[in-house]
């Protein structure tokens, strides 16, 4: 049996077994680009609090979907799929591609049962089911007789649903800047190696990360910038690599971060007041392969 490493986490600070903790999320398409210096739970609370609202991010959603990269499951994301509610309170179900359908619906009011259903077929198969389940609870058995009592009674009015003007969407700012601050305090501590731990920004990073609801957006804008950067610096959407890069300018260390290397992704992040605590020169820059993106 292979004994686990032992590191100091750099979030918990504490002595734990080592994970494999990818520095950009796997579902941005990073296959390879890992720190091993973060234990196991941390790395798992990352996961659901920061990774999970920022890949799922509406806005990284349509860029993962437009760069063809896939997740876990091999699947593209979704990006407009769901359910949304369109004149009178009636719902709709949207795939991705734009095919839209009433969800069918059941209301009761003043003992009369109504129904929705996207069509008569499916609304006669929804009042069925709907009996029968009546019938059973009641010990009465369905017949050929119960059906065409009900057939019947049964009234059809045809009441057409107009395509939905707007599918609302939503981007979530805080939860993109979370995700990429944790990109940029993963990758200067495995630049800057064990000192930076008490760094006095690393120190306030680490706090926002560590308990992301009680950090204020206003806190974290303090550290991180979303600056599009010139298009010859960056090529606009390159789709091949994301750029991480950092850098030393009169006494502080700051970084970019441009996601998918491109140029309107671009972040800005401050990273330490003291280089001189660093043995930090000439600047680092990673280019990170996106895996699936069709590059
Ligand atoms: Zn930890």
């Amino acid at each position: 049996m292979i004994e686990k490493k032992k590191i100091r986490c750099i979030f918990c600070g504490e002595h734990k077994e080592s994970s494999r903790e990818h520095i950009i999320p796997e579902a941005l398409g990073n296959r390879y680009f890992v720190t091993y210096d973060v234990c196991t739970e941390c790395n798992n609370r990352l996961g659901s609090e920061i990774d999970a609202p920022f890949v799922d991010d509406f806005l990284m959603r349509t860029a993962r979907k437009a760069l063809g990269i896939k997740g876990k499951q091999n699947s593209l994301p979704n990006i407009i799929a769901g359910t949304y509610e369109v004149d009178g309170g009636r719902k709709i179900r949207v795939d991705d591609e734009g095919h839209w359908s009433l969800l069918p619906a059941v209301k009761e009011e003043n003992g009369a049962v109504q129904i929705s259903a996207s069509s008569k077929a499916d609304g006669i198969r929804i009042v069925e089911e709907n009996v029968k389940r009546r019938l059973k609870r009641e010990g009465i058995e369905w017949t050929e007789d119960v059906r065409a009592v009900l057939m019947k009674h049964l009234k059809i009015t045809e009441q057409p649903v107009l395509p939905p003007e707007t599918l609302p969407q939503r981007s979530d700012f805080r939860a993109i800047y979370f995700g990429v601050l944790k990109i940029a305090y993963e990758y200067s501590s495995s630049i800057l190696g064990g000192n930076y731990f008490n760094d006095e920004i690393a120190k306030a990073c680490r706090r926002m990360l560590n308990n992301p609801s009680a950090a204020s957006f206003e806190e974290i804008q303090r550290y991180i910038h979303h600056v599009p950067a010139p298009k010859d610096i960056v090529e606009p959407w390159t789709n091949k690599y994301h750029v991480l890069s950092l850098m030393m300018i009169e006494g502080i260390i700051g970084m970019d971060v441009a996601l998918y290397g491109c140029h309107a992704w671009n972040f800005q992040i401050q990273i330490s007041d003291c280089a001189s605590n660093y043995s930090f020169h000439s600047p680092h820059i990673d280019l990170v392969p996106i895996a699936g993106g069709g590059g």
